[in-house]
């Protein structure tokens, strides 16, 4: 495959952009390094590289592109409110019927906000449940990823004892030491963390379903526990949702697993592609938040009318009750294949899946926490990605992300990216 025009645009890049990207994860580092691949059109499941090779996607633009790319309707929305004027710095009626969708779709969203990206969305539910509570400190999960605000940048002490390290140059020791980790689905590691750290928690940060170190589910119990003892030691749950809202039900995890959390921050797909955060929740919570409260939140950009009609759009086109179905069972489809392929070749691998997104992991151990997606084979899964890539088939160069499946792949899409992966499987037990 000749990339030599994603080349000349690297290293022209590399000349004026940090790293050459504009987020860290689009460089190869994770996948033993390489040129980054320039894209220049999508359509449907598909993009195309300035060197006009073709890829099925299933990085769905690490999630929000789940009707595909360049979705007409959605195309059409953006264009029409481009049309009448992109910002305007007043309220518009889209702010009102965005919020009232959301609302509907997500019970708990009590009352709503718009922000630009989910880093901001979740940066301020933590605020505000600091304002609600009068107290300082969060819990989170280990390995779980909430975007790039100096509280979430931290990682964990020695165990649930212990505060926070910073996980990023530029993060106080100070900042660190406001946050707990604790390890996903340990129950009893966070009822310790609680029991020392209890009366000082403002909230407890949530991914309900972990979308950042592959795609996890919670044991059973686990979050109907997290909230039981959050609430019983007076602290907030916050449940991050950028990821998972509207990506496996036309709603939010929290449906899925019949749980509430009291705020909840979301991003990606009800943007449709379009930059876009939101976050709500209780009444008397998120009513903290200024101009009614003491909390402040603000934003040029914040509900501007393209995501608004980017982001209605694309709520509209998930509405159709067959969607989530057809993405369950194009991802049954890639999963048997995969697993059919991997043990063919004799590579071990374990797929965790929840309809459609799916992680494959270098392993064949169960994944139900980072540690365990720490331990398997980032070596492995570099080479996997770069055979996939050469065949024509983009995956997110990590092996902590899930892949996506859009609305638009086909089954014969499917089938041929499982043919790429038994092609990869083959090269790699050849290499082995
Ligand atoms: N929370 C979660 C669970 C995420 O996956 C992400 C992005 N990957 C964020 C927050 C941050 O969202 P954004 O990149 O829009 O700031």
């Amino acid at each position: 495959m000749d990339v030599s025009q994603s080349i000349v645009l690297h290293n022209e890049a590399q000349e004026h952009i940090v790293g050459g990207v504009n987020s860290p994860s689009r460089a190869y580092k994770g996948v033993g390094g390489g040129t980054p691949i320039y894209m220049k059109r999508g359509s449907g499941p598909y993009f195309w590289d300035v060197d006009d090779n073709k890829y099925i996607d299933y990085l769905a633009a690490y999630g929000p592109i789940i009707t595909g790319h360049a979705h007409p309707y959605i195309t059409k929305a953006i264009q029409t409110a481009a049309e009448n004027g992109v910002l305007f710095g007043t309220p518009t009626e889209l702010e009102n019927t965005f919020a009232k969708m959301l609302k509907q779709a997500i019970p708990s969203l009590e009352k709503v906000r718009f922000v630009n990206s989910g880093t901001e969305a979740v940066m301020t539910t933590i605020r505000v449940a600091r304002a609600y509570t009068g107290r300082e400190k969060i819990i989170k999960f280990a390995g779980c990823y909430h975007g790039h605000s100096d509280i979430v940048l931290v990682q964990a002490g020695s165990g649930p004892s212990t505060l926070g390290n910073p996980d990023s140059a530029g993060v106080t020791v100070g900042t660190a030491k406001e946050v707990i980790t604790v390890p996903f689905n340990d129950i009893s590691a966070y009822e310790e963390a609680l029991a020392i750290w209890g009366d000082q928690v403002a909230a407890v940060l949530v991914e309900p379903i972990v979308g950042n170190f592959g795609i996890v589910e919670p044991k059973e119990q686990f979050l109907a526990e997290v909230n039981r003892l959050t609430h019983e030691a007076g602290a907030l749950v916050i449940y991050d949702e950028v990821i998972t809202a509207f990506r496996f039900t036309y709603g939010s995890a929290q449906q899925l697993y019949g749980i509430e959390p009291d705020l909840t921050a979301l991003g990606k797909v009800i943007g449709g592609g379009l930059p876009i955060g939101a976050y709500g929740g209780r009444i008397d919570i998120m009513e903290q938040v200024a101009p009614l409260g003491p909390a402040y939140q603000a934003g040029t950009m914040a509900g501007n009318p393209l995501s608004m009609s980017s982001g209605i759009a694309c709520l509209e086109l998930l509405q159709n009750p067959d969607v989530y179905q057809k993405l369950d069972q194009l991802g049954a489809q890639l999963e048997k294949g995969i697993l059919t392929a991997a043990q063919a070749h004799g590579i071990e691998v374990t797929v965790n899946r929840l309809k459609g997104a799916l992680t494959v992991y270098f392993t064949n151990k169960n994944i139900e926490n980072f540690a365990d997606a720490q331990e398997t084979d980032s070596e492995k899964f570099g080479q996997f990605f770069h055979l996939m890539l050469s065949k024509g088939i983009n995956l997110a160069p990590s092996k902590y992300e899930a892949w996506f499946l859009t609305i638009t792949h086909s089954e014969q899409d499917i089938e041929q990216t499982i043919q790429a992966a038994s092609y990869a499987f083959k090269k790699m037990a050849e290499k082995a």
